[in-house]
């Protein structure tokens, strides 16, 4: 897989204080892929046939439900709607073969377990906006991982940075190892790893303190920075779904 370099959003990102600069373009990328969706885009024949075969995930159909086009929406559900009822017929019809994993998925040797349940769920399992997203912050993460080695002003603002959270420092290791070279790899997952665990401990002693309010003894004793340390901590172990980092852009469409 080749990858580009994306580098003025990644630096964008890093300009602005967060707790994981590659949620933050995560949602972003979300933003404009539910926005094009609904806007453009699903007027466009190989996007629509891509949507009717493959159709969204339950974040994604929620996130495009929250915007105002329900005529675009109606339209796309519609026509994907549609393609599933014709799989669907085809997943039902038989002698019930298929529920015991049937031969030809045996043969095929992955789906035999599961068979029709298990082909159902595969069939409403895709997302086109999550593959859009995913690629995406893979292109970002190869940034990070170039720019790391490449980019004075970058190598700054990374070691700067309050690192990744889990899931995305995962992602950035895996970029680093893909397409570094061995001693660059290493060096790199030395300062994102450290960065990292710096920073678990911060939102960890954070989230401490926001437990110790609790007792009537620290009652008037300052905040300090864990007023949203629950939100940070849920964030940092498993990328932004909560609190405010977790928030779309405003919309008044
Ligand atoms: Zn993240
Ligand atoms: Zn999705």
């Amino acid at each position: 897989m080749k990858y580009t370099l994306d580098t003025i959003p990644v630096l964008d990102a890093y300009r602005e204080d967060c707790e994981c600069p590659l949620c933050r373009l995560r949602i972003r990328c979300e933003d404009q892929y539910v926005d094009s969706m609904l806007g453009a885009a699903y007027m466009e024949p190989d996007c629509r046939v891509k949507t009717n075969e493959t159709g969204f995930c339950t974040r994604h159909f929620s996130l495009m439900y929250e915007r105002r086009n329900r005529l675009g929406l109606a339209l796309m559900t519609h026509t994907h709607m549609l393609e599933v009822i014709k799989s669907m017929e085809k997943l039902l019809a038989g002698d019930g073969g298929a529920s015991r994993g049937g031969l030809l998925s045996s043969l095929r040797g992955g789906a035999s377990s599961g068979g029709t349940p298990q082909a159902i769920r595969t069939r409403i399992g895709g997302c086109v906006i999550c593959e859009q997203v995913d690629a995406s912050i893979r292109r970002y993460a190869y940034t990070i991982a170039q720019l790391a080695f490449t980019n004075a002003e970058f190598r700054g603002m990374l070691e700067k940075s309050k690192g990744f959270c889990l899931p995305h420092l995962a992602l950035v290791l895996e970029m680093s190892e893909q397409t570094l070279s061995a001693k660059q790899a290493a060096e790199f997952k030395k300062l994102v790893g450290e960065l990292s665990l710096a920073n678990l401990r911060r939102v960890a002693g954070e989230l401490e303190w926001f437990t110790l309010k609790f007792d009537y003894r620290n009652q008037d004793k300052p905040w300090g920075n864990s007023r949203d340390a629950v939100e940070r901590g849920i964030n940092k172990l498993m990328g932004a779904c909560v609190g405010e980092e977790a928030q779309m852009p405003p919309h008044n469409d």
